[in-house]
């Protein structure tokens, strides 16, 4: 069985064993057993404007309960879907994340857009267009308040018909927003040619932030380019107060990580949105109060 080598003196290969297979196979199974029975759970995190505290959005996410009380995380699953899968999932987490928003909005009422994470293999082949104007013509949800989150370094961007989606999508109504800037191999010429509102920058920049001084400048500069195109900018993966506080005095418009609120399900992040605006008010310095 091949590997991707780790580094250089880490074997790339490893004795094939029949338990490897077994176990592939057995995840795999459990993995479409639970979506088919119903196990997706949806949760949110909030994405917040770093001057005003304001909530921008909230982040649909995808768990899949495994039967035995344990949730999957999605980089342990979706890829287990295959490509019919993938555009369930989607569905099934768009049409939630309508659901509860259009709930949040009756009951607390605040009109929160929701993003969702589109696989672009979805967007080529357009399965995933058919499912964002169905959902939004069966719920009257206005496409304005939705995201679509694809993934910057996803080959499927480069065909010309996901391309395509993505600009009638837009035309359509939705906010694109491009995932994980600078988690691969990116090149600025998917920022130029694409039709995009909103650029997300990857975790592993912000999560180091205090001990690296190139990665500030980084994130500044990045946030500074957003601000000529004219498209959004949100830092992820903010995971303390301290970091929240340093992108704010970068100037950086919107978070999203612990440091401000964990993923979570959707009645928690009504209490959360409850308890929001007395957290901002309370702060002694800036956004958060240290706690
Ligand atoms: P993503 O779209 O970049 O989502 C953000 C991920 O970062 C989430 O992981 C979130 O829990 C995590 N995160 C947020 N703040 C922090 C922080 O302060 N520190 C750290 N260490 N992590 C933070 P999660 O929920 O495990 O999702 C992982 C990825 O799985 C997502 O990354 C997205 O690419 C994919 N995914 C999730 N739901 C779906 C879905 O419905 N469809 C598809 N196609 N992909 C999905
Ligand atoms: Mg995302
Ligand atoms: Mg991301
Ligand atoms: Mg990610």
């Amino acid at each position: 069985i091949k590997q991707q080598p780790r580094s250089f003196d880490a074997p790339f290969w490893r004795v094939y064993q029949p338990a490897i297979d077994r176990d592939h196979f057995n995840h795999l199974r459990l993995v479409r057993e639970r979506f088919a029975a119903g196990g997706l759970r949806v949760h949110y995190q909030p994405v917040v404007e770093l001057a005003s505290g304001r909530v921008v959005e909230v982040e649909a996410l995808a768990r899949l309960d495994n039967g035995a009380g344990q949730l999957i995380p999605p980089l342990d699953f979706i890829h287990q879907l295959g490509r019919d899968g993938l555009i369930s999932l989607t569905s099934a987490v768009l049409n939630q994340a309508v659901t509860d928003a259009l709930r949040w909005q009756r009951t607390l009422g605040v009109e929160l857009n929701v993003a969702v994470n589109v696989d672009p293999v979805n967007l080529a082949s357009g399965e995933a267009l058919a499912v964002v104007k169905d959902t939004v013509v069966v719920h009257g949800f206005p496409a304005r308040r939705i995201v679509l989150e694809v993934l910057e370094h996803s080959d499927f961007l480069s065909f010309a018909s996901a391309q395509d989606s993505l600009a009638e999508l837009r035309a359509f109504g939705c906010r694109i927003a491009l995932d994980d800037i600078g988690s691969a191999y990116s090149s600025l010429l998917r920022m130029k040619e694409l039709p995009i509102d909103i650029i997300k920058l990857d975790q592993s920049f912000i999560r180091g932030l205090a001990e690296r001084p190139q990665d500030l400048r980084f994130v500044q500069s990045l946030a500074q380019l957003a601000r000529s195109l004219g498209v959004d900018f949100v830092a992820e993966g903010a995971e303390t107060e301290d970091i929240v506080e340093a992108l704010r005095a970068l100037r950086v418009p919107q978070a999203q990580g612990f440091g401000i609120a964990m993923p979570m399900p959707a009645d928690a992040l009504g209490d959360w949105l409850a308890a929001w605006p007395q957290r901002v008010q309370s702060s002694s310095r800036g956004l958060l109060t240290r706690i």
